[in-house]
């Protein structure tokens, strides 16, 4: 396995550190370097990603804000593809995002920015004697169950097809249910932040999916809250 204890010792353990401000991603780096590990470094969501996708990790810093593709989406697009490495997801303090929608997009634990280096040293080796384990958030609002592992959505008993981007809008309602999620937040989880097509393109993917998880159970649940955006109840 690793060392968990001994400084300066090669113990095999592979980190990913995804961090766009680049004077912390080095200090970082050093300060992991310097415990034994061997770290990779990525600079923005998209290299973060594709870095995770090709080599394996004992486990990943990632940060929230990032540039080409933000954190929580570089982590749920990793858990959809069936990877459940580690993750220590940094969030900026300011409040703009909910510190437990880390935890929701499928990270094992979150630090505040800015925070302490021994502290980030405990959670990792925390983080990494626990392992990666298998741990799908499946998501329901009422009837409907909503798996993200798998890329599923079912009512009842019936399995019901998505295609990735109606499945992507699907999961940002369900993890708000009963609560108005705007147009602009599910362009920003769906499409890249750098998309700037034309935001109509999520109301043609809302008509799909009441066509889909609705209209066949003769139901309502997916409702457009006029000015603010769209909401699914239960
Ligand atoms: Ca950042």
């Amino acid at each position: 396995m690793f060392a968990l204890g001994g400084p300066r010792h090669a113990s095999g353990v592979r980190i990913l550190v995804v961090e766009d401000e680049r004077r912390l991603a080095e200090l970082l780096k050093d300060g992991l370097t310097n415990e034994g590990f061997a770290v990779d470094l990525a600079h923005d969501g998209r290299e973060g990603l594709w870095m995770a996708t090709e080599q394996p990790y004992d486990v990943i810093v990632l940060d929230v804000m990032l540039p080409s593709l933000h954190g929580y989406e570089v982590c749920t697009r990793l858990r959809e593809a069936g990877n459940w490495t580690p993750i220590l997801m940094l969030t900026a303090k300011d409040g703009e995002y909910d510190e437990a929608e880390a935890l929701d997009t499928g990270a094992d634990d979150y630090l505040a920015k800015p925070f302490s280096y021994v502290v980030l040293l405990a959670r990792l080796r925390a983080l990494m004697r626990r392992g990666g384990r298998e741990r799908p958030t499946v998501l329901t609002v009422g009837d409907l169950r909503v798996d993200p592992a798998g890329l599923k959505c079912s009512r009842g008993d019936i399995q019901i097809g998505l295609t990735p981007k109606e499945f992507a809008i699907l999961h940002c309602l369900a993890r708000h249910p009963g609560e108005v999620v705007s147009k602009s937040e599910l362009l920003a989880r769906a499409w890249d932040f750098a998309y700037d097509g034309d935001s109509n393109v999520v109301e043609v993917y809302i008509s799909a999916l009441r066509r889909k998880i609705d209209k066949p159970f003769g139901r309502t649940s997916l409702t457009t809250v006029r000015g603010a955006g769209y909401r699914l109840e239960a």
